[in-house]
This record gives structure tokens, C-alpha cells and sequence, in this order.
């Protein structure tokens, strides 16, 4: 054990291994590695969980029929905490190639480092859009959609998680408008099916949010409709239009793809010694079974890499 490894030149605490958000895929690296003995540091801009906190129910989780996202991050989290996980709720904003980790708040020094900061919702980037969070404009049903109790909202998307969000929404909402841009739908044929069953889901397909209107809450919204203009009065948006990834404070060393991915084949990036877990890396799947698949690879491979610097 290196617990009170120091950094001769700096005099900072020197961890084993600095895990870059504490989403499914930085706490499952957290559990690997602290149950090798490894003294890590999981630093976390938000709060643990990453997105699966805010899945309503989860039902693909392998050996678990149904779980909420909440109870499954909470008890991961957990199982961190005690085996003696650290925890600082810090921003990273810049990671350099000796594998220091530069915060909102402080400067760390690690022998190496994971990489599992996930994706975000993307917005609509439409006038008015930052005003209304929280007055009429959601990122997420689960979090906000008890609001709009008997009201008339909107979802916009066509992928999984814009369908989930309508499906939870029309058990709580008067009526759901689910507006899509195509006009077939990219998600999974369960969800699908299930949308078209609900009364209260009406599609809009082939239409675009163009306006949003209200005074201090969101009272309407102007979509573009088969090349029309049509006004649906909402109470709620609840956007759901794809991922982007939290990796810019990475950009200044690691490669990144085009949509802003660290590229990466199997957990190994082009920086040795630095890991990527999660929906941060290149990859086809974005699931919670990948995502700590990807925390396991990433820290067994940071562990021998550790390993071989204790040979050197
Ligand atoms: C509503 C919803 C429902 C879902 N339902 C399911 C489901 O039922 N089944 C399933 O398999 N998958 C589901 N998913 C997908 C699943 O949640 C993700 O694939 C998984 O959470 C990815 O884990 P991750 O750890 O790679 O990233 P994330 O979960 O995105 O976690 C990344 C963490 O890193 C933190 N972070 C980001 N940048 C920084 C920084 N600079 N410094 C410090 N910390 C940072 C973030 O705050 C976050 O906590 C769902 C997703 C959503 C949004």
C-alpha cells in the first residue's frame, strides 16, 4: 500500500489512480480498484449516479427484473463508500500528461487516471430555451415530470430515451405530444410499440420546435409541421434529442473523434497511463452494462499499468 506516497517534487498526495466522474463506469472502476488495495480519488462535478439517476425504472440490467435509477446508483455508491472510497465534488478542467488533475477547486497528482465523464442531454438551441429551464423546459421526465401532473406537455426526440420519456410522462400528464423531426422512429421496437398503444400520446412526426412563448413560464410552443406553422399549448418541454460527451477539459491531450469522443478501443487511450470508461468513449453501445464493463476493463488495464511501473 501506498497511502502516504507523497510527490517528492510537488509535495501533493500522490493517489494511485484519479477516476474522472462517478457515473456507472467511475464507480465500478472505483470497486475494482479499491478492492486491490489502490488508494484512488473519485472526483465528481455533479452528483454520483451519472444519468442513470435519473432513469425511471430500470429493466436490462442483467440479474436484476427491475430496479429504479436511483436505488441501482445509490447502491453502487454505497458499495464505494465502503470500502473506503473517496469522494471530492469537484469540476476537473484539465488533466496534463504527468497525470495531474487541475480542478474548480484544487490540483491533484495520480500515477494514473480514468476517464469516465459520460454524455449530457443536448439542447435545442432555440431562443429562450436557457430562460425557461425550470419554468416549462425539462432535460429529463423522471426529475421534473411529477410538475406537470395533469397538464399538456411535449417531448421532442425519436430515439430511446425521448420514447421513455413520453411513456412516463403519459402517466402523469393530461395529454403528451411526442414531436419528431423524421418521421420513423430510431429507438427500440418495445418502446414503440408501447407509444402507439398510450391514448394519450399524440405524434407529431416530420415537425420542428421553432418558438417557444410564454411570460415567466413556458405557455406555448410554435412547431414547423410538414412545412407548416402550428401553435401547441404546453405546460412542459421535455427535450430528449441526443448525447454530447463531457470531454473538453481532455481535448488539449487525448484524441477525440468528431462528435467529441475519446477514441479508444478497449479502455486505453493515446496517453499512457490515462483510461476512458463509459459513454465518454468511442463505442456502439451506450448502456449500463456497458458502461461498468468499461470501469472493470478500465481499471484491471490501469492496475497492471501500475503494476509495471512498480517493476520498472
Ligand atoms: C433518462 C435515462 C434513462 C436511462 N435508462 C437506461 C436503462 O434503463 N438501461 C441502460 O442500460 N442504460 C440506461 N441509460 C443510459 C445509462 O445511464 C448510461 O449509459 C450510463 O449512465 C453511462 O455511464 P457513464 O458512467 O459512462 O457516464 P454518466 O452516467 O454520464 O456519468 C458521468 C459522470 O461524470 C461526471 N462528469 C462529467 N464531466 C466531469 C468533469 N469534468 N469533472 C468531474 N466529473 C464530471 C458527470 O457529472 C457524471 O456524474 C439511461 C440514460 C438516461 C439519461
Amino acid at each position: 500500500m501506498q497511502y502516504n506516497e507523497i510527490n517528492e517534487k510537488s509535495g501533493m498526495t500522490m493517489y494511485d489512480i484519479i477516476i474522472v466522474g462517478a457515473g456507472p463506469a467511475g464507480l465500478t472502476s472505483a470497486l475494482y480498484a479499491l478492492r486491490a488495495n489502490k488508494k484512488v480519488l473519485l472526483l465528481e462535478a455533479k452528483s454520483y449516479g451519472g444519468q442513470i439517476i435519473n432513469a425511471h425504472r430500470i429493466e436490462n440490467y442483467p440479474g436484476i427484473s427491475a430496479i429504479s435509477g436511483f436505488d441501482y446508483a445509490t447502491t453502487l455508491y454505497n458499495q464505494v463508500l465502503s470500502l473506503g472510497g473517496m469522494i471530492r465534488y469537484e469540476r476537473v478542467q484539465e488533466v496534463l500528461k504527468d497525470k495531474t488533475v487541475i480542478t474548480n477547486k484544487d490540483t491533484y497528482q495520480a500515477k494514473s487516471i480514468i476517464i469516465a465523464t459520460g454524455c449530457e442531454r443536448r439542447k435545442l438551441n432555440i431562443e429562450r430555451e436557457e430562460e425557461f429551464v425550470g419554468h416549462g423546459i425539462s432535460y429529463c421526465a423522471t426529475c421534473d415530470g411529477a410538475f406537470f401532473k395533469d397538464l399538456d406537455v411535449a417531448v421532442v426526440g425519436g430515439g430511446n430515451t425521448a420514447l421513455e420519456e413520453a411513456l412516463y410522462l403519459a402517466n402523469l400528464a393530461r395529454k403528451v405530444y411526442l414531436i419528431h423531426r423524421c418521421n420513423t422512429f430510431k429507438a427500440q421496437d418495445a418502446y414503440i410499440e408501447e407509444v402507439h398503444k398510450k391514448d394519450n400520446i399524440e405524434l407529431i412526426l416530420n415537425a420542428e420546435v421553432e418558438t417557444l412563448k410564454g411570460s415567466d413560464k413556458l405557455e406555448s410552443v410554435t412547431i414547423r409541421h410538414d412545412g407548416t406553422l402550428e401553435d401547441l399549448a404546453v405546460s412542459g418541454l421535455f427535450i430528449a434529442i441526443g448525447l454530447t460527451p463531457n470531454n473538453t477539459a481532455f481535448e488539449n491531450i487525448l484524441k477525440l473523434d468528431s462528435d467529441g469522443y475519446i477514441v479508444s478501443a478497449n479502455g486505453e487511450t493515446n496517453c499512457e497511463g490515462i483510461y476512458v470508461a463509459g459513454d465518454a468513449r468511442t463505442k456502439d453501445v451506450r448502456q449500463l452494462t456497458t458502461a461498468v464493463a468499461d470501469g472493470t476493463i478500465a481499471a484491471t488495464l490501469a492496475m497492471t499499468y501500475l503494476n509495471n511501473l512498480k517493476d520498472e
